[in-house]
């Protein structure tokens, strides 16, 4: 303070030590934020309070009838997209605002929670700067950071004749079937938008979410001869479908080890019958008789669907091999698909990192890709550059300790407000 006053040159310099290089309107953009903090702290308390659990209809649409007022307030148009009855989810908020100005944008969300109306775990409760709820951090603050974000680039006005589209998902933790309805209108937003920004949650001031595996299942079914255990190994006999399925799970293990992929058997049931169910299997047999089936499940988690693709030939190629007498097939099943470290992603994240510098909040790194499970944002990665982990800062999500740290979420909301400032001039 004393340096403005002694030498007005200084000032620029005094700025910069403060650590903050934005511009007058950029500045008044962070007012709002802080101006709405509270106001956004109690709509997070309220949204969180409402039981939103992926199969509570009624709870998921409620969270979006929330929020659908505060879209409208700021000038967005938004729409409730049902899904078909017998897909049993709630349907999707989507806001738009039509406008021609910058980079279009996709903002990302979801209304629902894994906390179903069974749960122990349904109210806020507030304890020295972190608040816990179910869904506080994963994501309810994140799509609070979003609205406040845009509602303080509203009260700016800045907003006009931006392009920006919010696709708030009510499905998120449990996505309907089948994925071609489910997120139909996510890929359509995508395929006129520039980029997309998701708000799970955040890992911390210092790191962006350029990449999210994919995964997706297998099922390895191996048949062998049944017989008397003497005999097996003999020319008529063979080996049986124990030892097939134990060669293959060794050469996967063995031959196809990557950065970003893992492939996990989870479950493994085998002898004279065995069979498996969703969270299950039995099987039958005895230590004197050959194994005459044996059935795998497992998952595969992947960078990239090249990566993917290549992986489940080479794992055909090892199924197709067989021991004597043996025989073995594999089925694959897709699940959510991956985001890719692109070179568009990479280049968003270090806009983000200027912006933040910018604000004397720090440079903002890569996450490692390889540790960032699926997300929704998988779905318009093939068609545009994002970022993930635009959310807020917590602890526990999924478990009865979900935790939102509130000390960091006026610093996080302004950010995003700035970026998305920026990114829309
Ligand atoms: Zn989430």
């Amino acid at each position: 303070m004393m340096i403005r006053i002694i030498l007005p040159a200084l000032v620029m310099f005094s700025l910069l030590v403060n650590g903050q290089n934005l511009s007058k309107k950029e500045k008044e953009i962070v007012r709002k934020v802080e101006a709405n903090h509270q106001a956004s702290i109690d709509l997070l308390k309220k949204s969180v309070n409402i039981n939103s659990g992926t199969f509570n209809i009624k709870g998921v649409r409620a969270n979006g009838d929330l929020l659908d007022p505060e879209f409208k307030k700021i000038g967005f148009e938004t729409r409730w997209i049902d899904m078909p009855t017998e897909m049993k989810r709630a349907g999707h908020l989507f806001a738009e605002r039509k406008g021609k100005k910058g980079k279009r944008l996709l903002l990302i969300g979801h209304l629902d929670t894994v906390f179903e109306p069974d749960s122990p775990f349904q109210s806020w409760t507030f304890a020295d700067s972190v608040a816990y709820g179910p869904g506080a951090n994963d994501m309810k603050g994140g799509n609070i950071i979003m609205l406040f974000a845009l509602k303080a680039l509203y009260e700016s006005g800045v907003l006009d004749d931006a392009q920006i589209i919010v696709a708030l998902h009510g499905d998120e933790e449990n996505g309907g079937d089948p994925e071609s309805i489910s997120r139909k209108d996510i890929v359509e937003a995508a395929k006129r938008s520039d980029f997309a920004l998701a708000f799970e949650g955040s890992t911390g001031f210092g790191y962006g979410t350029v990449a999210r595996r994919g995964s997706s299942g297998w099922t390895l079914k191996t048949t062998g001869r049944r017989a008397h255990s003497s005999g097996v190994f003999n020319a008529g006999v063979g080996s049986g479908a124990i030892y097939e399925a134990a060669r293959i799970l060794n050469e996967f293990h063995n031959a196809l080890q990557e950065q970003y992929l893992t492939y996990n058997p989870g479950m493994i049931v085998g002898g004279s019958t065995a069979e498996v169910g969703p969270g299950e299997g039995s099987a039958t047999g005895k230590s004197n008789i050959v194994a005459e089936t044996a059935v795998v499940k497992g998952d595969l988690r992947f960078i990239s669907e090249e990566q993917k693709n290549r992986t489940r030939e080479k794992m055909r190629e090892i199924v197709s091999r067989h021991l004597p007498q043996t025989s073995a097939e594999i089925i694959f099943e897709d699940g959510i698909p991956s985001m890719p470290p692109t070179p568009g992603n990479y280049a968003l994240l270090e806009q983000l990192s200027k912006t933040s510098v910018d604000m004397g909040l720090g440079e903002v790194k890569p996450w490692d890709p390889g540790k960032r499970g699926a997300g929704d944002i998988a779905y318009v990665a093939p068609y545009i550059s994002g970022l993930d982990g635009m959310g807020s800062m917590g602890e526990g999500a999924h478990s009865l300790q979900e935790a939102i740290d509130l000390r960091t979420f006026k610093d996080l909301t302004a950010r995003t407000a700035v970026f998305i400032y920026r990114l829309t001039r």
